[in-house]
């Protein structure tokens, strides 16, 4: 049984004016499919590491191969899981309205849930390039048979680098092209669904900014208060797989297109 969720009536009418749209998602879009964000508690063998120290250069730096071993378990876990009633939801707008969805995350749950064209700010877990010449690994990576703390990643066929995960790391720069789309694509919207992002990790979190100054309306979905909720024109407390069925049944009837 599930329990009725209510839309905000502002948020129905300024999406069924909406002619482009964006969503712009973070970690918590994919919490309900079952994947931790950063800032939930980690369990199990990485319990005492930092996700954000994990996902950065220096951490790489320092222990390429407790790193390694992280993100073949990240890697596992994203394919384990499955896209959420929101990714679905998100997928069926599409089919609706000229809508992009650009994402923060590196899992592929909005592609599985039928979205194509997603923008990757943060690159992906499924690709991996070595990590002294940037040749792309064909590859994919052989799991350990259960998780381990450490694994030494495997080298290069080229110039025996090691091969590291297809991220942006925290201190590393963004992908020109998928910024320079994201860019894009907020400045010609009139609605930008922001959901399940903190908007402290920049240069991602300043793209509702950049929304609004170009005249979008901006909205958040998020269970908790964020940065981006001041500049938000209308937040709305609920959950990404709770909120987005309920909104696109709200704006579209529910019935075929
Ligand atoms: P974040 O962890 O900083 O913030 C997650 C946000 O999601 C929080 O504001 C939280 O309140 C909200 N949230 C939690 N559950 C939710 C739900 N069910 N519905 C809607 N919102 C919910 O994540 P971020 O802002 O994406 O930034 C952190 C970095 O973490 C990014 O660089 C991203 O690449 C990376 N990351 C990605 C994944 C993934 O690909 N699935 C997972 C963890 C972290
Ligand atoms: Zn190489």
């Amino acid at each position: 049984m599930t329990e009725t969720v209510e839309v905000p009536r502002a948020l129905v009418q300024v999406a069924q004016r909406a002619h482009r749209v964006v969503v712009l998602t973070g970690a918590g879009m994919s919490a309900e499919s079952g994947l931790a964000t950063f800032r939930d508690p980690e369990n199990g063998l990485w319990q005492r590491f930092s996700p954000q120290h994990l996902a950065s250069a220096e951490g790489w730096e320092d222990d390429p191969e407790l790193v390694w071993a992280w993100y073949l378990w990240r890697f596992e876990r994203a394919h384990d899981v499955r896209p959420n009633a929101g990714h679905v939801a998100i997928a069926q707008w599409g089919e609706r309205v000229d809508l992009s969805v650009v994402t923060q995350n590196v899992d592929n749950l909005h592609e599985r849930a039928g979205t194509s064209g997603v923008v990757h700010l943060h690159g992906s877990i499924s690709a991996f390039r070595c990590s002294a010449c940037a040749q792309p690994s064909a590859e994919t990576p052989d799991l350990p048979a259960a998780p381990v703390q450490r694994l030494a990643p495997p080298r290069c066929a080229r110039c025996d680098g090691l091969i590291r995960p297809g991220v942006v790391w925290f201190g590393e720069t963004l992908p020109e092209q998928a910024w320079a789309d994201a860019v894009a694509r907020v400045s010609e919207a009139d609605l930008v669904l922001v959901v399940g992002t903190s908007g402290i990790v920049y240069p991602a979190a300043g793209l509702p900014a950049i929304a609004r100054s170009e005249g979008a309306a901006v909205v958040e979905i998020n269970p908790v208060p964020t940065d981006i909720s001041d500049l938000a024109d209308l937040t709305w407390r609920e959950t990404a797989a709770r909120a987005l069925p309920t909104l696109v049944d709200a704006v579209h009837g529910g019935g075929s297109p």
